[in-house]
């Protein structure tokens, strides 16, 4: 029997918040039997370049072009991924910049209300972790670093997370808009780990939505989770993909290849 092809469609690479180079998660990709991937970083397509496509093609990945935005749905933040979007297009490159830019400033507004609470990293710091634009992460491992917490975890728990005293989810890009700019940019937009959206209620709404599909096949979540995410895509007759999250962290659930899409997801995704 010919075995399956697996695309792992969603991890993220140093331009945002994963520990290695595109380079690196391409040759990671294939050591893992993979036969191609998706490098989906936050509101940033800075990882894509005529030579990493060509880099990939040398190493006989197919290499889509992903990212992961951050939008809200009424009160609910979500993660919408774009797929096969036309990478140059100057409109969603636009889009990403003002998205870097807000998080520049929204940066700022966190490490305010951290130093409010008595923490204080200044804003030096926290652009010395990373030549890109950082994010909550990096702000989690400088409260680390700095004996403020002892985990990163205990950095979102008691003060970065959602809802948490120095959250701040800066300027408000909402779903729709995100679903817009990515179709106009002829891609595809699909739901990130949709068990993650905490009101029942918002997850039926937004299947109503112009999107293209649900983040069917998540590591962290259990087989039971993922059904009921597979049978709600079949319903709406939405494109199912699957996707690691891999981050190169200390994240044991999001090993590359730990889940992925199928050639037929895929196919529907790149038409
Ligand atoms: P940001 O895009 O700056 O809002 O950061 C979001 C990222 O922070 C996510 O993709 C995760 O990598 C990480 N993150 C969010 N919540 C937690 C958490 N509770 N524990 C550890 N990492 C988290
Ligand atoms: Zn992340
Ligand atoms: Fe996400
Ligand atoms: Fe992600």
């Amino acid at each position: 029997m010919k075995e399956e092809k697996r695309y792992d469609l969603h991890c993220h690479s140093l331009y945002s918040d994963g520990k290695e180079s595109p380079e690196e998660l391409i040759c990671l990709a294939k050591a893992t039997g993979l036969q191609g991937l998706s490098i989906t970083d936050h509101d940033t397509i800075d990882a894509y370049s005529p030579e990493l496509f060509a880099f990939a093609k040398e190493q006989e990945m197919l290499l889509v072009p992903g990212v992961e935005f951050s939008t809200y749905y009424e009160v609910e933040g979500v993660h919408l991924l774009g797929y096969g979007f036309d990478y140059m297009h100057e409109g969603f490159r636009k889009f990403c910049a003002a998205h870097q830019e807000r998080r520049r400033k929204r940066n700022s507004t966190i490490l305010a209300l951290l130093k409010r609470h008595g923490m204080i990293i200044e804003e030096e710091e926290l652009a010395s972790i990373t030549p890109h634009t950082p994010g909550r992460p990096h702000i989690a491992l400088l409260l680390q670093a700095k004996g403020y917490v002892e985990t990163l975890q205990e950095a979102f728990h008691k003060w970065i997370g959602e809802g948490k005293p120095c959250f701040s989810p800066g300027e408000i890009v909402t779903l729709h808009q995100t679903i817009d700019i990515i179709h106009r940019a002829h891609g595809k937009a699909i739901v990130a780990h949709p068990i993650l959206i905490k009101k029942k209620r918002i997850l039926k709404k937004i299947v109503l939505t112009p999107i293209d599909g649900l983040e069917a096949y998540y590591a962290r979540f259990s087989k039971e989770q993922n059904q009921r995410i597979i049978e709600l895509a079949a319903s709406k007759n939405l494109i199912a993909t699957g996707g690691s999250d891999y981050h190169g962290a200390n994240k044991p659930y999001s090993i590359l290849g730990s889940a992925y899409t199928d050639s037929a997801s895929l196919a529907r995704l790149l038409s």
